[in-house]
């Protein structure tokens, strides 16, 4: 990008390594292999997805790596290198049966629960963890870690299911199962089809009323492009109420109109006009006009049009902000400073109140935007955020 002071991750060979070695030093043996899966961005398409709308994630080129080993017994050893120190835990698949796990463990040995629940019985294992998806930025690395392991326990256990994208879209319910339980509120599944039905240099459109997937080109250096992820690095613990009221919201009004998700509403006005209060009908006019956003980008794209997704993306933050009000002050001063310095378009991206804002820019203009929100962000007293140039990663795989 130019700009020296851009966050890199790290490649396949690099994490696969890290991993291999933090995997020898806990358990004195080498591992039987590592498995990388990604974390991912989402274009545009914001809480969409739990009401059975359309979403377009990238994977990130960032990626948790899993190092394991299959075990003969019940029991599960993991260790991860969390903000530099390295955490462990030990335990037995009884115990991750009987659900007494929680906190960061539960993200890896949750995944037992999900494959069981499927029908797919686990032996014991050992994994180690390395991860350069930054935790809690919005980029997704729970479902980076749950998805890492499902590859690895997947294969060691001969389920097979990683090997074609039917497969792949039931470990991607696995996983979700894995962190429903986990975060104890159902998720919609964009994350963990990012990071396993992805494929490099696409866009994943996914239709979450049947979890259907199309892969869109999204080639941005063909046209001098370049996507900036910034991790406004604020995390609002307000998150969690918040999310289940908007869920609720769009519940609410479905059940008033009588349809099953949001997705079926054709006529926003006549919809809104049944709404029992202004509040319901911005969130109801948030995620209808969110999901028409989806389908105008993806044809632009189609069309080989990239420029011209901008001002969508300027739309969906606006939408996001003032109908569904999930921004916050860190949030739209990444993306007002972003715009300022000749960003095409900019975004809260994620579920909100904090987490990362993204930004379509010139390559030419990369530093000049990330000097200009790196200045307001001192202006403002914020923590200093992370930006990283990104360019659509490959889904989850073996990597050594
Ligand atoms: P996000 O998915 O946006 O990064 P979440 O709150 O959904 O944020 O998930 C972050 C949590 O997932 C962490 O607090 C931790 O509990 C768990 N987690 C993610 N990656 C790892 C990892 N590599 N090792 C251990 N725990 C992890
Ligand atoms: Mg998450």
């Amino acid at each position: 990008t130019g700009s020296p002071s851009t966050e890199t991750a790290w490649s396949r060979g690099q994490g696969a390594c890290k991993a291999a070695d933090l995997f020898t030093e806990q358990y004195a043996t080498a591992p039987h292999g590592v498995w990388a899966s990604p974390g991912r961005v989402n274009l545009i398409g914001e809480h969409t997805d739990y009401n059975g709308g359309l979403c377009l994630p990238i994977a990130l080129p960032h990626a948790t790596y899993a190092a394991m080993s299959r075990r003969d017994d019940d029991v599960v050893r993991i260790c991860s290198r969390v903000h530099g120190e390295v955490v462990t835990w030990q335990g037995t698949l009884g115990e991750i049966l009987r659900r007494k796990v929680k906190g960061w463990i539960a993200y890896t040995a949750g995944v037992v629960w999900g494959f069981h629940d499927a029908g797919y019985q686990c032996t014991g294992f050992d994994v180690a963890l390395e991860s350069c998806v930054p935790l809690g930025a919005g980029l997704s690395s729970s479902a980076a870690v749950e998805c890492a392991v499902a590859l690895g326990l997947d294969e060691l256990d001969g389920f097979g299911l990683a090997a074609d994208d039917r497969g792949r879209a039931e470990l991607v319910d696995i996983a979700v199962a894995t962190e429903n339980t986990v975060v104890g509120a159902p998720t919609g599944g964009l994350d963990q089809a990012a990071s396993l039905r992805t494929q490099e240099g696409r866009a994943l459109l996914l239709d979450c009323l049947d979890t259907s997937t199309r892969q869109v080109p999204f080639d941005l250096a063909a046209s001098g492009l370049q996507l900036l992820v910034i991790d406004t690095r604020a995390r609002h613990s307000l998150n969690d109420g918040q999310y289940a009221s908007r869920r609720a919201s769009c519940e609410q009004a479905a059940a008033l109109l009588g349809v099953d998700t949001l997705r079926q509403i054709d006529d926003l006005g006549a919809a809104i006009a049944m709404m029992p209060d202004a509040t319901t009908a911005a969130r109801v006019r948030h995620v209808v006009t969110e999901i028409q956003r989806v389908q105008d980008f993806v044809a632009l794209m189609d069309a080989g049009r990239v420029l011209d997704v901008s001002p969508l993306m300027n739309e969906s933050h606006e939408s996001l902000r003032d109908d569904y009000e999930v921004s916050c002050a860190e949030l739209d001063v990444a993306v007002a400073a972003a715009r300022s310095a000749g960003a095409l378009g900019a975004r809260m991206t994620g579920g909100g109140f904090g987490g990362s804002a993204i930004a379509l820019v010139r390559e030419v203009d990369g530093a000049a935007v990330q000097d200009a929100v790196r200045a307001q962000y001192r202006e403002h007293g914020f923590i200093a955020p992370k930006i990283h140039g990104v360019t659509p990663g490959r889904s989850g795989a073996r990597v050594s």
